[in-house]
């Protein structure tokens, strides 16, 4: 069965990927089961060029087909920020409250119709020739005033979903699982995934 590279160290997400495309005829492996251990930087300014340094990099060096992805949270009111920022943006070291407790600061006093927001994924599969093709998703919802719930990582507790009427973290993992950026990108990459390795063979 032809090998498929995922390149990110978290569980959670091989699971998750590794569930949505267990109907292709396709291993997915991890890439400490190609004893790829080296780190990729991400070093570039939009989740594209980073989620592509990623694949490419890994396709490259070790001849096989990688999916990278790279998310985070946008802010329409903050021009975007976090952006590609979102992992780090209290600091090189800051925790997932430090991070959403800046961005709860920094929307201080803005009105709810101001508070839109959305988490973007971009997933990219790279081929070792160089060549890709990359899928996008989006979740929309709103920056609550304050934090709510226990489920997920990252900006859940402050990510409210209207049409659940519960922040992102009072959301269980299946019900997530289904209307998240990164299910919504992978489910399209699904799409992209037979064509494009057909056309590299
Ligand atoms: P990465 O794509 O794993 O590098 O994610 C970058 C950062 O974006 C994470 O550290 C989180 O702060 C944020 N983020 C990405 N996806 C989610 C999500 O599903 N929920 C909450 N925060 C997220």
């Amino acid at each position: 069965m032809l090998k498929l590279i995922v390149a990110t160290r978290n569980r959670g997400k091989l699971a998750e990927i590794r569930s949505i495309l267990a109907d292709l005829p396709y291993s997915i492996l991890e890439m400490g089961e190609v004893e790829f251990y080296n780190e990729v930087e991400e070093t570039g300014d939009t989740f594209l060029e980073n989620s592509l340094i990623k694949a490419k990099t890994i396709a490259r060096l070790t001849g096989y087909f990688t999916i990278a992805d790279d998310s985070g949270l946008e802010v329409a009111f903050l021009g975007g920020k976090p952006g590609v920022h979102s992992a780090r943006y209290a600091g090189p070291q800051s925790t997932d409250e430090e991070n959403y407790e800046k961005l709860l600061r920094e929307l201080t006093g803005v009105p709810r119709e101001k508070r839109r927001a959305a988490f973007r994924c971009v997933m990219v599969l790279a081929a070792p020739s160089g060549r890709w093709v990359a899928s996008v998703g989006s979740c929309h919802g709103e920056i609550a005033s304050q934090p709510r719930g226990n489920y997920g990582f990252g900006y859940d507790p402050v990510f409210f979903v209207p049409d659940f009427n519960r922040t992102m973290a009072e959301i269980p993992p299946e019900e997530k699982n289904r209307i998240s950026h990164r299910a919504r990108a992978l489910a399209k990459m699904k799409t992209l995934i037979d064509d494009f390795i057909k056309e590299e063979r």
